[in-house]
């Protein structure tokens, strides 16, 4: 088996995974703001995140992963100035930013299912904020100072600030609005204080006036009480590398008194790891654009959502990857494929579950594998390179596709790898992944029963009643497809 390597943004190199704690890997993933739905590009963090996850089981560490959940409301910029999203929501909605906060965390959820992403711990903002003001006493004296809108960060009073964005000059910071007062433009706020005259619906007591916490701190005090400094893995999307994630290693550096970042682990992680940006070119993505790119919106024109984490499998995660309905059609008739080659492994499936952390370590054997050794050794190495799930696709291909092998081993192995990718090829059904879209009205039993009718029309040579038939469901919106290779038989026109 290969050592893992994962690519550290901090110091832009790949690195072998060392534990903090022996036999155990403990990563934290920044979580979502919930004051909307997420889009497809917010979920890729995710199925990365967990992509990591089922990977560090497979090489047989204990995982604990933590998604924290933002239900205080940031504000529109990631410099934390501007308007509060989940007030101005709740506004724009009639609710409450509370109700607002528990239905997108819901909807969010309800999402991670859906793309098979494994439980994870979900830790709300709005249950730190005691530990966030207690954090803040304890770094405010030596490294912050009080405007009149706030408590902020003096980013020059811990060394290698914005190592991680590797560009944080007075020039670069140009593009973060400025709050008069500020020591340097890249300070940031600890504490916001709710303008005089103004009420939030979210606003607690603290030392430095009535307010909320800035939102890079929850990240910090969370990662520091769930998992404990240092822990192993940080990750986030790429944009969190260059103001995110360097202000929550600033508190780190402050809150731990330690200095530089030449020891990586002084961050408060010893590894940060981002994901690249799934673009789209007409701009769906963005959440202010109306109908934007929802996982739902994939499910209502008929896509199964496995197919959007295959389409995400298929490209490695520090790449951009361009969204595309075509793209989406190819990840989903590719996990056909797949669905279909282990549909008579599936009896064979030993009943010992197909969880990672069970098969990772319980596939360690030695040469019992036979023929199929090789191609656990491919999978097996390119996931230890930092993740190359397109590598390990195709060895999950060569499985499928292995002759002259014994069937339990075949199973088995086929099992273990889906378990690490995470695609569910074992509970999926040709008829799940059948194009079907909401705005479909006939019934599949109605659709079957007509092909049934075609299918002894033609068996009688009867073709006029065939055509018939054919034409009728085309008006349906049904088109039949005759002698197609992944026996699809038909799907509905999108
Ligand atoms: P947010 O709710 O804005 O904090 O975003 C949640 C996560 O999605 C963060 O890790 C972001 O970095 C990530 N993210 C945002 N947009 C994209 C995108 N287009 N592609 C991939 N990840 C994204
Ligand atoms: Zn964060």
């Amino acid at each position: 088996m290969t050592d893992l390597k994962l690519f550290n943004s901090l110091t832009r190199k790949l690195e072998p995974f060392t534990p903090v704690h022996a036999g155990e890997a403990r990563v934290y993933t920044c979580g979502p703001t919930v004051y909307n739905y997420q889009h497809i590009g917010n979920m890729r963090a995710y199925v990365f995140a967990d992509t990591l996850g089922r990977t560090l089981q497979w090489k047989g560490y204990k995982l604990t992963h933590v998604v924290n959940i933002t239900d205080v409301g940031h504000l529109t910029s990631d410099a934390d100035e501007g308007e509060d999203k989940m007030e101005r929501m709740a506004a724009r909605e009639g609710k409450s930013a509370w109700d607002i906060a528990r239905f997108y965390q819901e909807d969010f959820e309800r999402d991670l299912a859906r793309l098979n992403v494994q439980p994870k711990q979900h830790p709300r903002a709005t249950e730190y904020v005691d530990a966030m003001i207690e954090w803040g006493k304890s770094i405010a004296d030596k490294h912050c100072y009080e405007l009149e809108s706030g408590l902020y960060f003096d980013v020059a009073t811990v060394a290698d600030y914005g190592r991680l964005a590797r560009a944080v000059t007075e020039d670069g910071e140009g593009r973060i609005e400025s709050v008069e007062g500020k020591r340097n433009a890249a300070d940031f706020a600890i504490w916001r204080k709710t303008p005089a005259g103004e009420t939030r619906q979210m606003e607690w007591d603290s030392p430095w006036g009535r307010g909320a916490p800035g939102w890079h701190l929850e990240c910090s005090v969370m990662g520091e009480a769930l998992l404990g400094f240092p822990f192993d893995i940080h990750t986030g999307g790429i944009d969190h590398r260059e103001i995110h994630h360097p202000n929550e290693i600033a508190q780190n550096q402050a809150f731990c008194c330690t200095n530089g970042l030449d020891d990586p682990k002084n961050s408060g992680a010893k590894i940060w790891m981002h994901n690249n940006f799934l673009v789209e070119r007409s701009g769906k993505m963005s959440k202010s654009s109306g109908e934007f790119l929802r996982l739902q919106l994939l499910v209502d024109k008929g896509y199964h959502p496995l197919a959007y984490r295959m389409m995400c499998l298929q490209a490695h995660y520090r790449s951009e990857l361009e969204f595309s309905w075509e793209g989406l059609g190819a990840a989903l008739t590719r996990l056909k494929r797949m669905v279909m080659g282990v549909e008579k492994l599936r009896a064979r499936l030993p009943g010992a579950g197909r969880d990672p952390a069970h098969l990772g370590p319980g596939l360690r054997r030695g040469d019992e594998w036979g023929k199929l050794r090789p191609t656990l050794d491919k999978f097996d190495a390119a996931m230890a390179d930092d993740l190359n799930t397109a590598v390990a696709l195709t060895a999950l291909d060569d499985v499928l596709a292995a002759k002259m092998v014994d069937t339990d081993l075949k199973a088995e192995l086929a099992a273990a790898m889906d378990a690490v990718l995470g695609l569910n090829l074992f509970d999926l059904t040709r008829e799940d992944l059948r194009i079907r879209p909401k705005s479909a009205t006939i019934t599949e039993a109605k659709i079957e029963l007509s092909l049934l009718k075609r299918n002894i029309a033609r068996v009688n040579r009867d073709f006029a009643t065939s055509d018939l038939i054919r034409d009728e469901l085309g008006a349906a919106g049904v088109e039949v497809m005759d002698g197609d290779p992944l026996g699809w038989e038909w799907r509905l026109a999108s």
